[in-house]
């Protein structure tokens, strides 16, 4: 151990812990009148957040919320959550944010993991508990959140409605500091297998992610996202990795947001226009039924910048949004680190190429944050060189990556073996730090001995006219181990099969951007592609489906 040098404090100097109640304050410092808007139903300004903050900690601990507890939220995007994500952590409280879009079974299995004691329920979900209730083992009272005039449920031991409880309460409360490694937020991640993982952030670390993703979104010129003057609003579901840690970085920074209830393409491209919002984020499915809603046709969305993360951001999607007037920018993440871990920077040497260039890097994963190091290893664990070329998994280190699963040791050690957080993703690293993810482990596809990228595939694939969307699995073959299998999506008044878009993709063959045996010898052509609860293409519903086609010899399967 190095001998430093550390002073003792003086004496009464003030120990500053890092806690979530640091980063409400200083919006209102910055903008009082800048408002906070939940769909057609409420709007009102930073100090009134700051009140409405105090009156629901008055409300959770006059029914019974202690320091330590785990108290859960089952809602869509609100000022509501937004509250919440606020007040539990404040009193010291666990916010668990309920993913709605789990099966109940799943739902079911996390609050009784988590331990929740507390649940506010959105009316919309008051017959799911219902169901639920009976098998709850930890939960002890509710509290109901609804837009409608009715203001009860019959829901078990409730405390009463969100609104009524508030209004009664006092808009003072003393939040008192406490360590800055308490827990503060927690939520479940789901894996190709097994049950959901509970991953958990504590104050220190929501803090340090807030004033990283500040960073990283705010000070970068050549892709400049995130400045006071934005209006913001969330199209990632606050339920998913605390909608990426934006809405405290909204809050910190005093911005006008815009909260939109449940998710309806419509109606968001209504909220853009009415709220001229100007920043947003989402998973790729979710800004491609945006574009597709019919609000959106024949609509310039000049001045919307849109980060998008979750899964690969390809140049289809990309050159569709631009043409929209959308700028996109790539980020890379997951629920267990935060989630921000790089996004899309562009060095002098990029902005002085060409544009073709500049977008391959709007649309990679991009570079690593401040205080995140990321490295790539091969199977045994030796680090591999950034070279651009070679690939390994990726692992990582920041001051804000989940430090294991709750209750799950195992699980904990094997995700840090080796003192890095493995992320699972194979990538490659450049000597410009910008990392370029391949695919999950799990999804690369196997085929004749070479390993081939089903996001590398898709991307292609995307570019073709007459694809609005499109998936890529590997599926079991007796020759070649497995072959490449395409779903698509076409575009109205299109079409196309396995022939052409082996002429599609032989260019790329030629050039060498991709082998031969990626050439997919089978293609589905599908209305929707099955999505996972957070908007995800499901891969593993994918393969499933896939087996059951090729058992029925299905007509729209497309064959070389
Ligand atoms: P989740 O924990 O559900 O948020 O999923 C995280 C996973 O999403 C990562 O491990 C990646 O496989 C994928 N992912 C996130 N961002 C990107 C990106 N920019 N490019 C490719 N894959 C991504």
């Amino acid at each position: 151990m190095l001998q430093t040098r550390v002073i003792p404090p003086a004496e009464g100097a003030y120990q500053y812990p890092l806690l979530i109640k640091r980063l409400l304050m200083s919006g209102s410092r910055y903008e009082k009148t800048r408002e906070i808007i939940y769909r057609d139903q409420l709007r009102y300004t930073y100090p009134t957040l700051i009140e409405r903050v105090a009156r629901l900690a008055n409300v959770l601990t006059a029914a019974g919320v202690k320091a330590g507890d785990t108290v859960a939220v089952m809602d869509w995007d609100s000022h509501r959550y937004l509250e919440c994500m606020f007040a539990i952590p404040m009193i010291g409280a666990v916010i668990h944010t309920i993913n709605v879009r789990l099966s109940p079974e799943q739902i079911l299995y996390t609050m009784n993991h988590a331990e929740d004691r507390f649940v506010l329920v959105n009316s919309e979900f008051v017959g799911l508990y219902q169901a639920l209730a009976v098998h709850l083992t930890t939960v002890e009272k509710t509290l109901l959140l609804t837009d409608a005039p009715e203001k009860t449920a019959d829901l078990p031991n409730l405390v009463g409605e969100y609104e009524t409880l508030l209004a009664a309460a006092s808009p003072r409360y003393d939040f008192e500091d406490f360590d800055e490694n308490s827990v503060a937020t927690t939520f479940y991640t789901t894996g190709t297998t097994g049950n959901p993982k509970g991953v958990y952030f504590t104050h220190r670390q929501l803090v340090l992610h807030t004033m990283g993703v500040s960073t990283i979104m705010g000070s970068i010129d050549s892709v400049r996202l995130l400045g006071t003057n934005d209006v913001y609003m969330p199209i990632t579901p606050m339920f998913h990795v605390h909608a990426w840690g934006l809405p405290y970085v909204a809050t910190m920074l005093g911005l006008k947001q815009v909260y939109p209830g449940r998710y309806d393409p419509e109606y968001l491209v209504e909220l853009w226009r009415r709220e001229k919002v100007t920043f947003s984020h989402c998973v790729p499915t979710i800004l491609q039924m945006v574009l597709n809603a019919k609000a959106a046709q024949g609509t310039d969305f000049g001045g919307w910048k849109i980060v998008i993360g979750g899964s690969a951001l390809n140049r289809g999607l990309y050159e569709a949004a631009k043409a929209k007037g959308i700028q996109l920018t790539a980020a890379y993440g997951m629920s267990e680190t935060g989630p921000l871990v790089s996004c899309a920077h562009l060095n002098d040497e990029l902005m002085a190429g060409s544009e073709d260039e500049r977008t391959t890097y709007r649309i990679k994963a991009g570079v690593p944050g401040p205080l995140v190091e990321a490295a790539i290893v091969d199977a045994e664990g030796n680090f591999l060189p950034a070279d651009g070329e070679s690939q390994g998994e990726l692992v990582l280190r920041a001051p804000w990556l989940t430090e294991g699963y709750f209750n799950e040791p195992q699980k904990g050690a094997e995700l840090w073996e080796g003192g890095w957080l493995h992320t699972g993703d194979v990538a490659t690293l450049d000597s410009m730090g910008v990392i370029d993810i391949r695919d999950r482990i799990k999804d690369v596809i196997k085929t004749g001995g070479e390993w081939i990228s089903s996001l590398d595939l898709e991307d292609l694939i995307s570019r073709h006219a007459a694809v609005r969307e499109v998936a890529v699995v590997g599926i079991a073959d007796p020759q070649w181990g497995e072959r490449p299998f395409a779903l698509l999506v076409i575009r109205e008044g299109h079409e196309i099969g396995a022939r052409e878009l082996k002429e599609h993709l032989k260019p790329f063959v030629e050039l060498g951007h991709l082998s031969k045996w990626a050439i997919p010898s089978q293609i589905a052509l599908v209305t929707e592609i099955p999505k996972t609860s957070v908007g995800k293409l499901d891969k593993k519903r994918i393969r499933v489906d896939i087996s059951e086609w090729q058992a029925s010899n299905s007509t729209f399967l497309s064959t070389l």
